[in-house]
């Protein structure tokens, strides 16, 4: 176990030098105050969770204080924003601190969100407001627990800082981890600004670092995209048969390594609903929940592209065809998992497609029906929930062919099926309103809230007496929160 001063780092990325990134210092916030830590991402760092406690920790992640080895920069790249490329985004508000790496020998980048202007803010002031930066701890957190690839979160720390956003509120900081916070765009960025040198440069340094087995291979730089493509590949399918919805799928969002990153006005699914489109300045429904599996294809596509100088058209064309029938393979396999398969059957996409269907317009919580479905044999199970849908007779239907597939599947006990659904299917997910919740108690200075909910999450497939409340589809005012896309 580690003090705060017993950091280890490495910078490899600041050492690629200022064509990069800029070096720029943290602007501190006033009063910062711990809201919550994430013991689990501490370990990550080695990190005593007791520190958190200590005031140095909060003038550590608020920009009071900074360790001597740490280099503070912000990364410059570019992307495509809902369809149209912007020539320079960059970090506009968060700062890399540094790369540390822990006694297993696993480097995380510090980044601090909310850190103040930079060279890349444009008109933006650089600070992020408490309300998102819960919402991003604890979709990090959450999603990892679910075994679903994500940037981690250490901690928010809030102050008394104001900012404008629709209204008066207060900035905060998160500090997020993650092996690498290079995303699509900063290949983008090299390629449109046609700085090939320093593209070889970091696709030389991605290589190295995130994608070493590639370096054995004939043709390392086409082994690393089709890594790149597979990564995504299996993160789409987890988010889909999860219920996760992205809500900005930006190429400057995309992380080559495939982890769920940068997030904005996401949102669980509660009904199920393939239209749903979480981001309400995103008026076409261009990330839909169900169009993001096209949108992650688009986006590697986007990727491709700028890597037309190192790999043949044929090759990545070849390549990007591979994404689908990945997704599909990926998808079909947790879904037969969440229905409690354990072997594969021809028909199984069908019937997935079917319930989802039926799911579809009938107001049924996509997660609890689920969840459900494992609670009892398959015969109770589905005469418990037939009531849910408008169609009772197609479910019925439905649920005939489902039994019968339960039958043929009849791989040990009842209760062993059980156990393999709820290990899947998990009971408490990040609801809108359930945020909300925390973020109001938050806002009114109680952080009670949000580490009670932060702890729940953690456990999300284990059931959790006196949590009863957690696993509740929202009351009528949280079911159609319209999540602003400032932060
Ligand atoms: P995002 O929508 O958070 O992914 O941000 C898109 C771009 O806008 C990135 O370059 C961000 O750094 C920048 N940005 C977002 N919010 C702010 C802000 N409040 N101040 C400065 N830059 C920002
Ligand atoms: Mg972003």
């Amino acid at each position: 176990m580690k003090a705060l001063d017993e950091l280890t780092f490495d910078n490899r990325f600041a050492r690629l030098g200022d064509g990069f990134s800029t070096h720029v210092l943290p602007e501190p916030i006033d009063e910062p105050r711990l809201v919550v830590a994430s013991k689990a991402a501490m370990a990550l760092l080695d990190l005593d969770p007791a520190v958190a406690q200590t005031p140095v920790f909060a003038e550590l992640f608020s920009g009071h204080k900074l360790w001597a080895e740490a280099e503070p920069r912000a990364m410059v790249y570019s992307g495509h924003q809902f369809g149209s490329y912007n020539p320079q985004l960059g970090d506009g508000r968060g700062l890399l601190l540094g790369e540390v790496y822990n006694e297993a020998g696993e480097h995380w980048d510090l980044h601090l969100k909310g850190a103040g202007q930079t060279p890349y803010s444009r008109m933006g002031d650089g600070r992020a407001v408490l309300r998102s930066s819960i919402r991003e701890f604890l979709a990090s957190e959450a999603l990892h627990a679910l075994g679903i690839p994500s940037s981690r979160a250490l901690c928010v720390i809030g102050s008394s800082t104001p900012v404008w956003r629709e209204k008066q509120e207060r900035a905060a900081m998160v500090l997020r981890l993650a092996p690498s916070h290079i995303r699509f765009g900063h290949f983008e960025y090299f390629y449109y600004t046609k700085k090939p040198e320093q593209q070889k440069q970091l696709a030389e340094h991605v290589l190295k670092l995130h994608f070493p087995e590639c370096q054995e291979q004939p043709e390392p730089y086409l082994a690393m995209f089709h890594e790149i493509v597979e990564r995504n590949a299996e993160l789409i399918a987890k988010w889909q048969a999860y219920g996760f919805c992205h809500g900005v799928m930006n190429t400057d969002n995309m992380s080559i390594l495939g982890i769920t990153f940068d997030f904005g006005p996401f949102a669980f699914l509660d009904d199920f609903d393939a239209q749903f489109i979480c981001n309400h300045s995103d008026d076409q429904g261009r990330y839909s929940f169900s169009n993001q599996v096209p949108i992650g294809q688009w986006n590697l596509s986007a990727l491709a592209q700028a890597l037309t100088p190192f790999i043949s058209v044929e090759a990545l064309r070849e390549t990007l065809g591979l994404y689908l029938p990945l997704y599909q393979a990926h998808y079909l396999d947790l879904m037969r998992r969440r229905l409690g398969f354990t072997t594969a059957e021809e028909d199984d996409q069908k019937l997935v497609e079917r319930l989802l269907q039926l799911m579809q317009g009938s107001g049924v919580d996509y997660t609890l029906f689920l969840r459900r479905l494992g609670d009892e044999s398959a015969v109770l199970a589905v005469t418990r929930l037939r009531d849910d849908f408008v169609d009772i007779k197609a479910f019925d239907a439905w649920a005939e062919l489902y039994k019968a597939r339960v039958e043929r599947d009849a791989n040990g006990s009842e209760e062993q099926r059980r156990e393999r659904m709820h290990a899947v299917n998990p009971l408490y997910i990040l609801r809108n309103y359930l945020a909300e919740n925390a973020i109001t108690a938050a806002e009114s200075g109680d952080y009670n809230e949000v580490r009670r909910l932060h702890e729940v999450l953690s456990k999300p497939f284990e059931e959790q007496p006196g949590m009863e409340q957690y696993a509740q589809r929202p009351p009528d005012w949280g079911k159609h929160l319209e999540i602003s896309c400032s932060s």
